[in-house]
């Protein structure tokens, strides 16, 4: 809009240098091209209509270089939402979860949804939240795994779910918040981990092609950032991994500094972003009861990470199909089977060799779009801390 003292009318004039920034305004007048303004045209008011006046002064700038700091931001995030490089993320977030929906229906998955109250979460423990469900205790769902492996059971053979997943995660840090958006996938009748990592992979070589061509059409600054994906993606055996950090046989679970220095490694030696952690200890998927053996072995399971640039993003692998071993290791896990009966009962009449994964789609989000924060990833995060707005 071009505010020319000589060529609008003197009250026009007053009420537009007088109105806060971020007003809404309706305006009429006549639009004319321009080669100085960013958009090619400029607009001459003739008449507005001031239809919500901003209080002033903002308490986040929204076309200030100024940068200010994450928490003010989440604070007032309607506000931050308004800056186009904030958008930005959820443009891509969009398209990201479009991309991915598109290309697991291509692999033939039917979309679920499952509860998210439950009476026992999948992995038991310290990261549940309780509920007051009325004169019951119910937990709000870590991850919908019983209930997809129940859905193999009912003979649906792919299902994906997106939806959200709540942990009580106590620790503040970059990568965990304690409400995301998982999306899960179950395999039916499956021959080993390899069938599930080749879908994997081809949902997301397929997603990014997606992703980066709608954000070039929209001219969004992330397209570039997108990468183009080429399958397959490496495998790295969990043992290597544990040679590169110098501390072979181990065991120890992949800290984060660990997965950013075993990350380095990988993408300097193979090229590529994304990349397969393989045959995971029982030892350190110990908490994964449905976790299935390697060759019955009791020490490997044939459990993998997938990793972007040195973050874990997905984690899957071969489940239990066998009745009596599942129950044999959800002892061993130190619960009660009698905890699950309507899972355990999928297991009594035909259940198919099957196996899958959980996808993070805010640590996705996060890793594409460079934020050094899971929270700007999120429209409107929860952490330990933050339960508003
Ligand atoms: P980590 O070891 O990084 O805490 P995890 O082993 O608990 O993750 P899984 O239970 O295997 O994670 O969940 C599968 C995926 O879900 C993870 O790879 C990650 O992308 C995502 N995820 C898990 N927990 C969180 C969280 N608290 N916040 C954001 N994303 C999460």
């Amino acid at each position: 809009m071009t505010l020319k003292k000589e060529s609008v009318d003197p009250a026009l004039f007053a009420l537009f240098t007088d109105l806060p920034r971020e007003s809404v305004v309706e305006v009429e007048g006549s639009v004319h091209r321009s080669g100085k303004s960013r958009r090619g045209v400029e607009l001459t008011p003739t008449s507005a209509r001031v239809i919500s006046r901003a209080e002033s002064p903002l308490p986040l700038g929204v076309v200030d270089k100024v940068g200010a700091e994450l928490a003010t931001r989440l604070d007032h995030r309607t506000l931050d939402l308004r800056k186009p490089a904030v958008r930005a993320i959820f443009e891509l977030r969009s398209s990201l979860l479009q991309a991915l929906r598109t290309a697991y229906l291509r692999q033939g998955f039917l979309e679920v949804e499952t509860p998210k109250l439950l009476r026992q979460g999948a992995e038991g423990g310290a990261t549940l939240f309780p509920v007051e469900y009325f004169d019951q205790r119910a937990f709000l769902a870590q991850s919908p795994q019983l209930y997809k492996q129940m859905l193999i059971g009912a003979g649906l053979e792919r299902v994906l779910e997106i939806a959200p997943a709540f942990r009580a995660e106590p620790s503040d840090t970059v990568r965990h918040i304690t409400e995301f958006t998982s999306l899960d996938a179950e395999v039916g009748y499956i021959e080993g981990a390899d069938d599930l990592r080749s879908i994997l992979e081809t949902v997301l070589v397929e997603a990014f092609r997606q992703v980066r061509r709608e954000l070039e059409e929209r001219g969004n600054p992330l397209a570039g950032d997108v990468p183009e994906l080429s399958a397959p993606f490496p495998r790295i055996p969990f043992s290597t991994a544990e040679e590169w950090l110098g501390r072979p046989g181990a065991e120890a679970d992949l800290g984060t500094e660990d997965e950013k220095a075993v990350g380095e490694r990988a993408v300097r030696e193979f090229g590529s972003p994304f990349y397969f952690i393989i045959d995971f200890p029982t030892r350190v998927k110990i908490h994964t009861f449905y976790a299935q053996r390697k060759d019955d072995n009791p020490r490997l399971t044939g459990y993998f990470d997938l990793d972007f640039r040195g973050l874990e993003i997905a984690s899957g692998g071969p489940r239990e199909h066998r009745y009596d071993r599942l129950v044999e290791n959800i002892r061993t896990a130190g619960l009660d089977p009698a905890l699950f009966p309507g899972y355990l009962e999928a297991f009594r009449f035909g259940m198919p060799p099957h196996g899958g994964w959980g996808f993070g789609v805010d640590r996705m989000v996060q890793m594409l779009a460079g934020l050094p924060n899971i929270r700007e990833a999120r429209l409107f995060p929860r952490d330990r801390y933050r339960l508003d707005p």
